[in-house]
């Protein structure tokens, strides 16, 4: 979502008629877009800006750089931001973003310590220019942000406010011009795409389904474009008819991203999921038994206030039963202002390590296993890019969202090839186009 916004203010940007610069030392503007979910959120910005303004005198700069601070940390923390230290010029909320050139202009016509923290206007305009996309052929497509769950442990509801959908048909509309403009893969995004609850049915009236979201997956299908993926799933609204949506639909991808957090009841009952782990293994079922081979992933975090060994031994039991294809494993970090903050954070860091990492050796022991499978086979990815570690090497994904390396030149970028899987590695397959 932070990639998406990025995306978004530079669109806006260069609309307005400014430059975008990758050279720091060069910019006359600098933007921090900010992520709070985990970790010292503002320690790291403070940092940031500290490492500009030293580098402006040691570089004898004939002019102050502007900084701006966007995103989480920007609504969370607003103008004590600027706390004295006159280091950051302006900070933008999460829903001000549509208003980044009028900040610009109030800091250049001399106004000090500008926030704006107000909401986002309804003519937002949700498109990202052609260049401005993280990627030529893979584009991200909002359709809902915020997030009205409040787990106890999570910071989003407030960094990023209420769930609001954006219409079926300006999201159907955007994937055709994406199409048209040569993008094959989309991405699907919100904090709970499940709970997907658009203004009106226009857009959406000739697709069925039991959820609007599972209807928005059969309109979007139609659309023809080549991939679409989506991301995060909630397990609570994650309803079996978007199972169905995707063996339906050749270009819905067979990936599940659905973020389980916890093996034990205890915990996800603390956590305030919403979900026992009995209804998220049912769902699991249904995945594993559709008639497409899905690929699945999820969030877990360990260490979460009061979890004991049982409660870490029933997550370890989950997941050996879930056999995901990836998990991103957090140890739980403490976020002033959500409800959980004020539970001890008891689980000793020394405690939090030795079972994040049994839990990682588990899932690596299963995911080796689902990797090892696809040795020998034939599978079809997106050529995305030169590979970072070696230029005679392209990189890409699979529609079940592996990485996957091959040999091959820049011409065939942004073409679906077949290749043949000869080698894996952690999160990585290596193969040979086929031919
Ligand atoms: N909406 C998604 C869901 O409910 O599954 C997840 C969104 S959250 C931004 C991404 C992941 O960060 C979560 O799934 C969770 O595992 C992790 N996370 C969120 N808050 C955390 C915290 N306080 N400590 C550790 N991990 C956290
Ligand atoms: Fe955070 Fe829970 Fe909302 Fe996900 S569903 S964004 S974890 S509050």
């Amino acid at each position: 979502m932070n990639v998406s916004d990025s995306e978004r203010v530079a669109t806006r940007l260069v609309s307005d008629g400014f430059e975008i610069t990758a050279n720091e030392a060069a910019a006359d503007i600098i933007l921090i877009n900010t992520c709070s979910v985990r970790e010292k959120a503002e320690h790291k910005l403070y940092t940031r800006v500290g490492q500009i303004r030293k580098s402006e005198k040691e570089n004898n700069f004939s002019k102050k750089q502007i900084v701006g601070v966007l995103g989480c940390v920007a609504q969370l923390e607003g103008e004590t931001l600027f706390a004295g230290r006159n280091e950051i010029d302006f900070v933008l909320g999460t829903t001000a973003v549509g208003r980044v050139s009028e900040a610009i202009e109030k800091v250049l016509g001399g106004q000090k310590n500008y926030f704006d923290l107000g909401m986002r206007e309804e003519s937002y305009d949700w498109s990202v220019a052609e260049n401005q996309r993280h990627s030529p052929f893979v584009a991200f497509v909002p359709i809902i942000e915020g997030c009205n769950k409040f787990c106890t442990y999570c910071i989003v509801p407030f960094s990023r406010g209420r769930e609001k959908s954006l219409a079926a048909s300006e999201i159907i509309r955007q994937v055709l011009n994406l199409r048209r403009q040569g993008v094959r893969e989309v991405h699907l995004i919100g904090q709970n795409v499940n709970s997907y609850r658009p203004p009106t049915d226009s857009g959406l009236e000739n697709f069925r389904g039991a959820t609007p979201f599972s209807r928005l997956l059969r309109a979007v299908a139609a659309t023809g474009i080549e991939r679409i993926k989506f991301n995060t799933s909630f397990p609570r609204d994650f309803h079996p008819d978007i199972v169905d949506a995707i063996c339906e639909n050749e270009n819905l991808c067979n990936w599940v991203h659905l973020p389980v957090q916890s093996g034990s009841n205890n915990v996800l009952k603390a956590m305030r999921r919403g979900h026992t782990i009995e209804n998220y293994l049912e769902k699991i079922d249904k995945i594993k038994s559709a008639s497409k081979k899905l690929a699945l992933t999820t969030d877990i975090i360990i260490g979460f206030p009061n979890e004991s060994d049982k409660d870490f031994q029933d997550t370890l039991k989950m997941a050996d039963y879930c056999k995901f294809d990836s998990a991103y494993i957090f140890k739980y970090s403490p976020r002033q202002g959500t409800p959980a903050f004020a539970m001890t954070d008891n689980v000793s860091e020394a405690v939090k390590t030795e079972r994040f990492l049994e839990l990682e050796k588990l899932i690596r022991l299963n995911q080796r296993g689902i990797f090892e499978s696809y040795l020998d086979k034939t599978v079809e990815v997106l050529a995305e890019k030169v590979s970072n570690k070696n230029d005679s090497e392209l990189s890409g994904h699979t529609t079940c969202q592996k990485v996957v390396n091959f040999k091959g030149s820049a011409e065939i970028l942004g073409k679906i090839v077949k290749v043949k899987i000869t080698e894996t590695k952690t999160n990585t397959l290596y193969g040979e186009i086929y031919i």
